[in-house]
């Protein structure tokens, strides 16, 4: 892990009563923020975290695969995090390490608790950037005692990843998240015998890559449309039975099979961490379960920014870079027109907002409202309902066709980013729709 250099604010531990902007959460996407914050002319920024060091779940992410679009390199997790923290400290932003948010208020009073105790700390713009949580047994009224030996996923791949423990011998996992894929694989290279990925949808909700390559080349049999009905063992888990289900998810009599193992990984789906934005009486997006945000990433809550895995989960830490960028630009922006008394101003100059809407085919568009004036750079971002094959997503506003984009597969695991520019939304009457179109 990073050799970490502490700001003077963290040596005094003397923090600013009032800053700029405040980020909440020190991962890529709070960091990407923070940064981009400063950059455009934030007089203070101040970046809290609750773990002891900077990178967020990047820091247990120690396979490669991170950066491609953003260094066009294959980095690690840690490596990936460790450019960002480093780019952060060459900058006068402020780092609260140890410390957890546990109040926001509407008009961006920040509470938090760490190592000099209890603090209020006003912001002219927050970001939030608090990341997600994993689903746990207890989502999923997973069937049988409460034995150990049952992690999430993401859990285990800490333990082992930071804490050097191996969680168990023989492993039953349940989902094909790709947080299941990537630690079916690494169990695999800890000695473990990984038995099975049980998956209840038809397909996977992981990334191909990560099928291919941490299923398939290690040979670890995948069952789509199954469940695990029951887990068997009462202080240890001895063992699960696996049952196929119909398209009402229904158990199909006689299709029952048995694993001994002891251990069952659950990769069964993320939670943004959204409990501050609801105290701050953030209205939150019920398909995301992430705040409601235009092309700025500014929430329905005025100054209120949100970015990353907090506003909806992404599965390329790229695109959670890409998201910050423009959080941390328009909150510099709004703190700097709030100072001048200029808010007012800013939002008429911003007025023009053109709604998008999810048609056919896709399960959700990001984000929910473009600025004419201000469309940014993070363009939209969208998820298929289900795998289309040879079928284009057409983006249009009333008759008029902005873009296409012909994808010979896509899946409901993969984000698909389509980048708009100002010239794309000149003269606009209508929202703006997405929408899969299968054989033209
Ligand atoms: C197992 C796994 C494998 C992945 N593999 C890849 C890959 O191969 N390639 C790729 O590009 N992407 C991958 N990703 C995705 C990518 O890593 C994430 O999308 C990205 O890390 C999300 O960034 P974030 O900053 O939004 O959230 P996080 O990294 O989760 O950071 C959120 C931070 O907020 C802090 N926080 C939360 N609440 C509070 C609070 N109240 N007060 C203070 N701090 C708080 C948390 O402690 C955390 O540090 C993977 C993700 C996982 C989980």
């Amino acid at each position: 892990m990073q050799e970490y250099k502490k700001s003077q604010s963290e040596k005094s531990n003397h923090y600013k009563e009032r800053y700029s902007v405040v980020v909440i959460g020190g991962g890529p996407a709070g960091l990407g923020a923070g940064l981009e914050a400063k950059k455009n002319g934030a007089e203070s920024v101040l970046i809290i975290e609750r773990d002891i060091v900077l990178g967020g779940i990047l820091n247990q992410c120690i396979h490669a695969g991170f950066g491609l679009h953003e260094f066009k390199q294959e980095l690690t997790g840690p490596e990936y995090a460790e450019r960002f923290i480093e780019f952060v400290q060459n900058e006068d932003i402020d780092i609260m390490l140890n410390s957890t948010v546990i109040n926001l208020s509407k008009d961006r009073l920040v509470t938090v608790v760490g190592p000099s105790g209890l603090n209020n700390i006003q912001a002219d713009a927050v970001v939030l950037a608090m990341g997600c949580r994993e689903r746990t047994a207890g989502a999923i009224a997973l069937k049988g005692y409460r034995p150990s030996g049952v992690f999430s996923a993401g859990m285990a791949q800490r333990l082992m990843n930071i804490d050097g423990y191996c969680v168990g011998k023989e492993v039953v996992i349940y989902g094909s998240g790709d947080i299941g894929l990537i630690m079916a694989r690494r169990m695999t290279l800890e000695g473990a015998k990984v038995k099975a990925v049980v998956e209840i949808m038809p397909f996977s909700s992981g990334l191909r890559r990560n099928i291919a390559q941490c299923l398939e080349d290690y040979d670890i049999p995948l069952y789509l449309s199954h469940n695990i009905s029951e887990v068997h063992g009462k202080d240890r888990v001895t063992g699960v039975t696996i049952s196929q289900i119909d398209s009402s998810f229904k158990e199909i009599e006689g299709t029952q099979k048995e694993f001994s193992c002891d251990t069952v990984l659950l990769s069964v789906g993320l939670i943004p961490e959204n409990e501050l934005s609801l105290k701050a009486g953030v209205p939150l997006n019920k398909i995301t379960n992430g705040a409601i945000v235009d092309s700025t990433m500014q929430t329905e809550s005025e100054g209120i920014f949100a970015c990353g895995n907090v506003l909806h989960v992404h599965d390329i830490v790229d695109f959670v870079t890409r998201e910050s960028r423009v959080a941390g630009k328009n909150a510099a922006l709004f703190s700097q027109a709030l100072q001048k008394g200029e808010q007012q101003k800013q939002r008429q100059k911003e007025s023009s907002q053109i709604k998008t809407q999810a048609k056919k085919g896709i399960r959700y568009i990001l984000p929910n409202k473009i600025l004419q004036e201000n469309p940014d750079g993070a363009g939209l971002f969208m998820r298929v309902d289900a795998i289309y094959k040879n079928a284009k997503i057409r983006i249009a506003s009333g008759e008029t066709i902005l873009k296409e984009k012909r994808m010979k597969q896509m899946i409901p695991s993969e984000m698909i980013n389509i980048p708009l520019k100002h010239d794309d939304l000149k003269d606009l009457k209508n929202d703006i729709t997405a929408e899969v179109i299968l054989n033209e």
